[in-house]
């Protein structure tokens, strides 16, 4: 799903929230205001409401890179502890996953 959508979003990014429940990961949460912008998803944080089931964001990086940026490092700190940054072209096996740091951790695709 996260695929699709970013390849809908492609040459944009797509950006969203993890919902998870018992650590898996089972919706993303896309939340009004969230503007797809050219070279990166401005997440707008105000409007997060308080959900504890949200348990990090992920986002798409049309260049194919999937380090986090510097802004993506920021952003990680205040939105939770799973990130993922999936890369074009978006297979299934394109995408990378962060804690609240940047340190890569692994995810297991169920
Ligand atoms: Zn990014």
């Amino acid at each position: 799903m996260i695929m699709e959508a970013s390849k809908d979003s492609y040459p944009k990014e797509f950006g969203a929230f993890l919902r998870a429940e018992n650590e898996i990961i089972y919706e993303i949460a896309l939340l009004p205001g969230t503007v797809q912008g050219d070279h990166y998803a401005i997440f707008q944080l105000y409007s997060k409401p308080i959900d504890f089931s949200l348990v990090g964001s992920v986002h798409s990086h049309p260049s194919g890179n999937r380090n986090p940026s510097d802004q993506d490092l920021r952003m990680f700190s205040n939105t939770g502890r799973i990130h993922i940054i999936v890369g074009y072209p978006y297979t299934p096996s394109s995408y990378s996953a962060y804690n609240r740091k940047g340190e890569p951790i692994n995810i297991k695709l169920l």
